[in-house]
């Protein structure tokens, strides 16, 4: 029986991002999803090459019950942030419309990404079925690099 700091239910762009972080941070992290592949949402997103974000967005952009939590979201990590995420990793992107970014070649190089902060993806893995019933796809994080400055910004 293998014990973890974090497990994370739902492999998808949430999912993915913050097991890379707990990662990073030195928790031995798994993600559980019950798909048959990971991140299908990003696979599909704007188009096949994912909008991934917006260089000029502030926590005036979204309409929240508690705006005090996107200015406090926005603040620790902004676009600029993820970009140079992006740049780290030599994906190639562009502006389409009024700062809207896309992947210029697909949105799996968003996917590739999440994955190679340091996750090996393990799909249907029989000790899944002990944890989730309804779990086939078994990713175990794993990361013992710690720069959680370089994926959660400034404190
Ligand atoms: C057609 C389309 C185009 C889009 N285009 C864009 C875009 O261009 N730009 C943009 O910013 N956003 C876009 N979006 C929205 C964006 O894709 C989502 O907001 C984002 O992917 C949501 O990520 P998430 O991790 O919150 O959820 P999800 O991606 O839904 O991830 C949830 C994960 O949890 C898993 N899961 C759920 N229940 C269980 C369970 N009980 N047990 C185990 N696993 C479970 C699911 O299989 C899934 O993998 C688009 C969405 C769609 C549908």
């Amino acid at each position: 029986m293998q014990s973890f700091d974090v497990v994370i239910v739902g492999a998808g762009a949430a999912g993915l991002f913050c097991a890379g972080v707990a990662g990073q941070l030195g928790l031995k992290v798994l993600v559980l999803d019950h798909s048959e592949k990971v991140a299908e949402k990003i696979r599909i997103s704007g188009g096949g090459r994912a909008n991934f974000t917006n260089v000029d967005v502030t926590a005036a952009n979204f309409l929240s019950e508690n705006p005090r939590f996107c200015r406090s979201a926005l603040s620790r990590y902004t676009p600029q942030h993820f970009l140079a995420l992006m740049q780290r990793h030599g994906i190639p992107f562009h502006e389409k419309h009024k700062g809207q970014l896309f992947c210029d070649r697909s949105a799996e190089d968003i996917i590739q990404m999440l994955i190679d902060l340091g996750i090996p993806v393990h799909e249907r893995a029989p000790e899944a079925d002990e944890l989730m019933r309804e779990v086939e796809t078994w990713i175990e994080a794993e990361m013992h690099r710690l720069d959680p400055e370089a994926y959660v910004g400034q404190h």
